[in-house]
């Protein structure tokens, strides 16, 4: 991570805070930060909606994908469909070295924090490194750690960028009819965030689409947007 100071986090945000969406994501890919700027996604049940704006932006953006070796084949099939649909020319796959899998096997039912550094934090700590600025797909209507998120950051030697922070669950729909955006087939069966399989489950109508996730546990998120790599460059 060539680590962003502070100093120029705080102007960004102070020239850019006010946009959001498409907006946003054109005064950073194509101007500030051009280069320097990667999107990260689960290719899952909302992913299509930011895919499609950074693609119409910029269809050479790095998209960083995260295989912990627990996806849903379907997510991994839906990771081409939108690739070629979307016409998304760097696909970068982040996956955990060997030695984290080996660790990392069957952990999920003891240790999921452990499981998530080893699968997730770690392998995207290597795959950000060089980036200034990452741009996710978290909106603020996930309720959760997520309900009073801006879609401008400073997450510490990186800037955090949520272009779709202030979307609704109805504006993220119009826009996947609008744009004729394909869907995640197990959408179709109730998951309504997708992970990985052993800690995603359907949820029902009304409840937050984060609820299928490590439902029943005390556990909300996997740390990956929590990640403090450093000024160091070091990363994990
Ligand atoms: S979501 Fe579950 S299986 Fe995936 S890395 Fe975290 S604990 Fe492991």
């Amino acid at each position: 991570m060539s680590a962003i100071d502070s100093k120029t986090i705080q102007r960004i945000m102070a020239a850019y805070g006010h946009l959001d969406g498409r907006d946003l994501l054109v005064a950073l890919i194509k101007g500030e930060l051009t280069g320097r700027i990667a999107v990260t996604s689960s290719f899952g049940a909302e992913s299509a909606v930011l895919l499609d704006l950074v693609a119409e932006v910029d269809p050479a953006t790095p998209v960083i994908f995260l295989d912990t070796g627990e996806l849903f084949d379907e997510t991994i099939a839906y990771r081409l469909e939108l690739e070629r649909r979307l016409g998304l020319t760097n696909v970068i796959v982040a996956r955990p070295t060997a030695e984290e899998l080996a660790e990392a096997a069957e952990l999920w039912r003891v240790d999921a924090d452990r499981c998530c550094e080893l699968r997730k934090v770690r392998p995207l700590a290597r795959a950000v490194r060089g980036f200034d600025a990452l741009v996710d797909g978290r909106k603020r209507a996930h309720g959760f750690e997520r309900e009073h998120l801006s879609t401008i950051e400073d997450g510490v030697g990186v800037l955090k960028v949520s272009p779709l922070a202030n979307w609704s669950a109805e504006e993220i729909e119009a826009a996947f009819v609008a744009r004729d955006l394909p869907r995640h087939p197990l959408v179709a069966q109730n998951y309504r965030s997708i992970g990985c399989w052993p800690c995603t489950s359907p949820v029902e109508a009304g409840d937050s689409p984060r609820a299928g996730r490590w439902a029943g546990k005390a556990k909300t998120e996997c740390g990956i947007h929590t990640l403090v790599l450093g000024r160091d460059g070091s990363g994990i």
